[in-house]
C-alpha cells in the first residue's frame, strides 16, 4: 500500500513522525482528506479531530489552530498543542472550559481578554467533542460484539 509521511509539530514535541495511508485534517474550510500523490497544499486549520490510517488502523488525535502543508511525500501539520485522542485528560478540558466560560463572563468589557478566553473555550470543547464521539463509538463496537 501506498503512504505519505505525516509529521504533526507543535512548540512542545514532534507528536507523530512516520508513514500513514491517510490523514483526515480539519481545516478552516471542511475536513480534507489527504493521500499519497496529493497536490500541494497549505490550509489553515482550526480545533478538531485528525484522523490518521496507518497499517491498516485509524487513529484519532486532537490538534488546535495551525496550518496542514501538503508538499509531495510529506503532510506537515504544524499546531499550537496536539494529543492522541486516548491522550486527552477530559477532567482537565472539562475544568478549562469551566474556567474558560467564567474568565469570559468577567472579561465582557476587554476585547482581549475575551477573545483569548474565547480561544481557551473553543480549544477545551473541542477536546471534550472528541473524547465524547470516541467514548460512543466503543461503546457502539463493545455493545455490537
Ligand atoms: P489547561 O487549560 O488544562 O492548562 P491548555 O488549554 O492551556 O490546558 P494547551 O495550551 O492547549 O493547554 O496545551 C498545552 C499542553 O497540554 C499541550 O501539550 C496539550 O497537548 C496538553 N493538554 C492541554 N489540555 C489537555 C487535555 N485536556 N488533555 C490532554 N492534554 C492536554
Amino acid at each position: 500500500m501506498k503512504t505519505i509521511h505525516l509529521k504533526i509539530v507543535t512548540p512542545d514535541s514532534i507528536l507523530l513522525d512516520k508513514e500513514v495511508e491517510s490523514v483526515s485534517i480539519p481545516t478552516v474550510e471542511g475536513e480534507i482528506t489527504v493521500l499519497p500523490m496529493h497536490i500541494p497544499i497549505l490550509a489553515g486549520m482550526k480545533p478538531g479531530e485528525l484522523r490518521i490510517k496507518a497499517d491498516k488502523k485509524e487513529e484519532y488525535f486532537s490538534v488546535m489552530r495551525g496550518v496542514a502543508e501538503v508538499d509531495g511525500e510529506t503532510i506537515t501539520i504544524l499546531t499550537d498543542a496536539a494529543e492522541h485522542a486516548d491522550d486527552i485528560d477530559e477532567e482537565r478540558a472539562d475544568a478549562a472550559a469551566k474556567a474558560a466560560k467564567e474568565l469570559m463572563a468577567k472579561k465582557r468589557s476587554s476585547e482581549e481578554g475575551y477573545t483569548e478566553a474565547m480561544a481557551e473555550l473553543e480549544r477545551s470543547l473541542s477536546r471534550i467533542k472528541i473524547i465524547r464521539k470516541r467514548r460512543r463509538g466503543s461503546k457502539v463496537r463493545i455493545d455490537s460484539n
